[in-house]
């Protein structure tokens, strides 16, 4: 008998069929003897939906107003999936985040669980109960709600596992586990029986939205055993995320190919080459908070230097605007923007064993007449800033020589 806790996407429970066919499968594992938390997200769309009313009453909504909004799509799921497993001839029960409670800090729209009370969710299992938690909030310590940034189901599902020491952390989806990139871009792509949680961690920071990020970390950080299923189907392991030393060693030297599309790349020419310059450049578009990604400097010539970094390609217009602002003070010669590349990256712990990986890619990518415009690394990936219109070619052509492609 094992403690289990059961996170379900909101595909997953998507209609109201799909919310008993979830109740169907909560009762197998129930009926094996498992005790069972369930963590659904709201239906598909309904985050969404609700977003967009508080957008329609006002363009800038209070945070706070809006993770009350916002946090209802997941309070309408709980107490139909405890319903329906009511249905299935179980006793189940729900709870939102506040009653459990999952305390979180007090930053609206993406807070950080800071402790979750376990008591009554244990005392509930001890009577035979499953308990049904809705996924994606929390409560502040002076009794807001808070939401935990889009995509948080996830991080409350890890976060009950944590908490509660549980066995295993399920969570289910529309896809069948982690793949060695999108199927949807390469039909070779396969599905990755394990992988590692910092390889995951890198996927899902380069635009892998099968997991979100936090939900990752925590998952690392506490050692808890996370796997990643299809709830449309029954048969499947799905892909279990390690730790490096459980690794199978016989398993590609890349783990996956990511890539995104959501980049834009800002160029400051012809800078004065000295010291401060970096923080005159970038101090002001940390104070607007845009978040920066790859920043490269030139060698410097004539005591002039060029400046390029990326940032998200959202962010795109309001960085070009903040550069612009200062172009005179830290006296460029001119400001470039360009939202038409994307970032492809090759990621595997392998790397760290074996040389030449970059290499390796740099010349698949010369041999298709792929030109890269910007290089980083880390100890276990390597990414590439390309034109956006060679995105497909690129992952294809890694995704082969990497030796990623499924046995025909
Ligand atoms: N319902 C929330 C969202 O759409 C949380 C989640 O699905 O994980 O972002
Ligand atoms: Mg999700």
């Amino acid at each position: 008998m094992a403690l289990i806790v059961q996170k379900y996407g909101g595909t997953s429970v998507g209609s109201t069929d799909r919310i008993k066919n979830v109740a169907k499968r909560v009762a197998k594992w129930k009926a094996q003897g498992h005790d069972l938390i369930v963590v659904p997200s709201a239906m598909s769309g309904e985050t969404n939906r609700l977003i967009a009313l508080a957008k329609d009453i006002s363009a800038t909504p209070s945070p706070r107003e809006l993770d009350v909004i916002a946090s209802t799509g997941e309070q309408v799921t709980i107490g139909l999936l405890a319903m329906a497993l009511q249905e299935e001839g179980l006793q189940a029960k729900s709870y939102t985040g506040a009653q459990v409670k999952v305390l979180t800090d007090s930053s609206h729209t993406k807070a950080r669980i800071l402790q979750i009370d376990d008591e009554r969710i244990r005392a509930d299992l001890a009577q035979g109960y499953v308990v049904v938690v809705a996924g994606f909030q929390g409560v502040d310590g002076d009794g807001n709600i808070t939401t935990l940034g889009r995509g948080g189901s996830d991080t409350s599902a890890v976060a009950l596992a944590a908490a509660l020491k549980a066995d295993e952390c399920q969570i289910y989806t529309d896809v069948d586990g982690v793949y060695t990139t999108d199927p949807r871009v390469v039909p070779e792509a396969r599905k990755l029986d394990t992988i590692t949680f910092e390889e995951m961690l890198e996927m899902a920071s380069l635009g892998s939205k099968v997991l979100q990020i936090r939900s990752v970390e925590f998952a690392g950080k506490y050692k808890v055993k996370l796997r990643v299923l299809s709830s449309f189907q029954d048969e499947g392991e799905g892909t279990l995320i390690t730790v490096e030393e459980d690794k199978n060693m016989e398993q590609a030297i890349i783990s996956g190919i990511a890539f995104s599309r959501d980049e834009a790349k800002l160029t400051v020419l012809g800078v004065p080459d000295r010291p401060g310059i970096a923080y005159q450049i970038l101090g002001p578009i940390a104070d607007a908070n845009i978040d920066v990604d790859m920043i490269i400097q030139n060698v410097g010539r004539d005591g002039t230097t060029d400046f390029s970094f990326t940032v998200n390609r959202n962010e795109h217009n309001r960085a070009l605007a903040v550069l612009n602002s200062v172009q005179e003070h830290i006296g460029a010669r001119e400001i470039l923007g360009d939202a038409k590349i994307c970032k492809v990256s090759a990621v595997g712990v392998g790397m760290r064993s074996h040389p030449g990986i970059a290499s390796q890619m740099f010349r698949t990518l010369a041999e298709e007449g792929i030109n890269i415009q910007m290089i980083s690394t880390s100890e276990i990936k390597i990414s590439v800033v390309i034109d956006e219109k060679y995105l497909e070619l690129a992952v294809r052509v890694l995704h082969r020589t990497f030796g990623l492609d499924q046995a025909a």
